[in-house]
């Protein structure tokens, strides 16, 4: 086994005792353009393999590269939302390495003239304090192709006979993320890990430049930490834990480095720098290869892009779009609907402000808005595993349901089914009111004779309730409702009753 081997974990607690963690977090974003960043191929998934690509993305000789305009504004869109400083002029530079899933045997990228940096972004933690995320730098860069080791067990290189290599994801553009040491945060450093990345997919959202699903690899990050002794300027060695693909891994694999680094370093041990693998099954890192330094890539300025040199005009062009930030907009909705901070949370946590913010604006009230999305619909959601985004019914469709119970044309109970029947492609909501027959039974005629009917039909209890037991009520309403199909309004319905028995509600 090698120097990297863990001794006993060291527990979180004692960790934390001895050792202040320093972290860096590197995010990559899949940009949602149509086309690649530096050629004309479309960027859609799911294709058969290698049928997204032409010369400039295949890397054969003599094809020309071009910006795309859209990564760039992408970019500068980023680089702005996070307060960051936008170059006047910067290069792409080539990222020199060999792997088969890079056919260019380069990767354009940035380095040392990122196109966006020194900025940041407050994060808020569950308890509701802000944290400030410095960020160092957001660049532009393309994704590599995908390998496929087929004939191991695992699906990994060891032990495959051959491996499958398809470049449709080669070139898609890129945006990196790059914060600057994160000190400070002690204990709270896995969790203030989590919220960044959390808050950073909204952002990126809510800027409409990608659908930033992490799940799909659309965002990922790399997890960089170090510990120091309490009082020690200096930092320690880091290690990267690559390519961590969900919220609660981002804080799990921080968590367990925070607790491999003290057991390492508790037992006399040195720290390699190094890039390590998570696995989700038990929340443990292992060692990955040795990290290169900068040098081994010998980066130098792509000849033959031409430099970015984004006019003031643009940039101020781009600010003016920018949409308000995500958290300034949850701590102004939560204000607006009266909402606490741990019911936002649980709005932002189900994917649902989106949804309710669309609904409001189609008309509905806040109000109702909420408990169609956050209710009837985030079970719906849960129960398939789908977020609510996926659901096949707009925020459209959701306020005109809302509109329909407000005019008293729908019930509750009703509103349900309509609901039902718009997620099970039976059409619009009023297509469902209409092909299902739910409407509530407003005619005064026809809910008398149901009345009449329900009290001929049960004499004890209309007795019952002459003689002053008007809490009986209740079981001549249910076979009014029963008789109706539920196309009542119950509360109208038992005013109806009391009238016909005489008797005061
Ligand atoms: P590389 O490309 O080698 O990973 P970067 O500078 O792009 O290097 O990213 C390194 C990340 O790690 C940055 O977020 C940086 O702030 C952070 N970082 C640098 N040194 C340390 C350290 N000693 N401990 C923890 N994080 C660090
Ligand atoms: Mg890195
Ligand atoms: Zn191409």
């Amino acid at each position: 086994m090698t120097a990297t081997t863990t001794p006993e974990l060291v527990s979180y607690e004692d960790a934390l005792a001895t050792y202040d963690p320093v972290m860096g977090l590197e995010v990559h974003v899949e940009l949602g353009t149509k086309t690649k960043m530096f050629c004309g191929c479309s960027t859609e998934l799911k294709q058969d393999a290698n049928t997204q690509t032409c010369p400039t993305c295949l890397g054969l000789p003599g094809a020309l590269p071009v910006v795309n305009e859209i990564g760039v504004e992408s970019a500068i869109k980023i680089g702005l939302a996070l307060h960051c400083e936008i170059a006047e002029w910067c290069r792409f530079a080539r990222k020199n390495y060999f792997y088969p899933d890079m056919p260019k045997n380069f990767q354009t990228s940035q380095y040392d003239e990122p196109i966006a940096f020194n900025g940041y972004l407050d994060v808020q933690l569950e308890d509701g304090e802000v944290f400030r995320v410095e960020i160092e730098r957001a660049h532009m860069e393309e994704d590599t192709g995908k390998s496929t080791h087929v004939g191991g067990a695992t699906g990994r290189i060891h032990g495959a006979s051959h491996s499958l290599l398809d470049y449709n994801r080669a070139g898609i553009p890129l945006i990196e993320i790059v914060t600057k040491p994160i000190v400070g945060a002690g204990e709270r450093a896995p969790e203030v890990a989590k919220a960044y990345v959390a808050e950073l997919r909204e952002l990126i959202k809510a800027l409409g430049v990608s659908e930033a699903r992490m799940e799909q690899g659309q965002m990922r990050c790399d997890v960089n930490l170090s510990l120091r002794p309490h009082g020690q300027e200096k930092f320690g060695t880091r290690s990267e834990t690559k390519n961590v693909n969900s919220l609660r891994s981002v804080e799990r694999a921080a968590r367990f480095e925070i607790q491999r680094h003290a057991a390492v370093l508790g037992a006399g041990g040195t720290i390699i720098q190094e890039t390590r693998h998570f696995h989700e099954d038990d929340g443990s890192t292992t060692s990955g290869r040795v990290k290169e330094e900068a040098e081994d890539y010998r980066y130098f300025p792509e000849p033959d892009l031409v430099p970015v040199a984004p006019s003031r005009e643009w940039v101020e062009a781009l600010r003016a779009t920018l949409p308000e930030l995500p958290l300034a907009q949850r701590n102004r909705l939560r204000e607006e609907w009266g909402v606490s901070a741990h019911d936002m949370q649980s709005i932002l946590n189900a994917g649902a402000i989106g949804p309710i913010v669309a609904t409001i604006n189609a008309g509905a009230d806040a109000v109702s808005a909420r408990k169609w999305w956050m209710g009837e619909l985030a079970r719906n959601a849960n129960e398939q595993g789908v977020d609510l985004g996926s659901l096949p019914i707009t925020p459209e469709h959701v306020a005109r349901v809302s509109a329909l119970v407000t005019a008293g044309e729908l019930n509750d109970k009703l509103a349900r089914q309509v609901i039902d029947g718009v997620l099970k492609g039976e059409g619009t909501p009023d297509e469902v009111v209409d092909k299902r027959g739910l409407k509530v039974v407003s005619d005064e005629g026809a809910l008398n004779a149901a009345v009449e009917e329900a009290i001929a039909g049960n004499p004890a209890i209309a007795d019952k309730i002459r003689g002053g037991k008007v809490a009986a009520v209740g079981a001549l309403v249910g076979a009014v409702m029963k008789a109706t199909r539920g196309q009542a309004d119950a509360a109208r319905v038992k005013e109806l009753i009391l009238e016909q028995l005489g008797v005061e509600g």
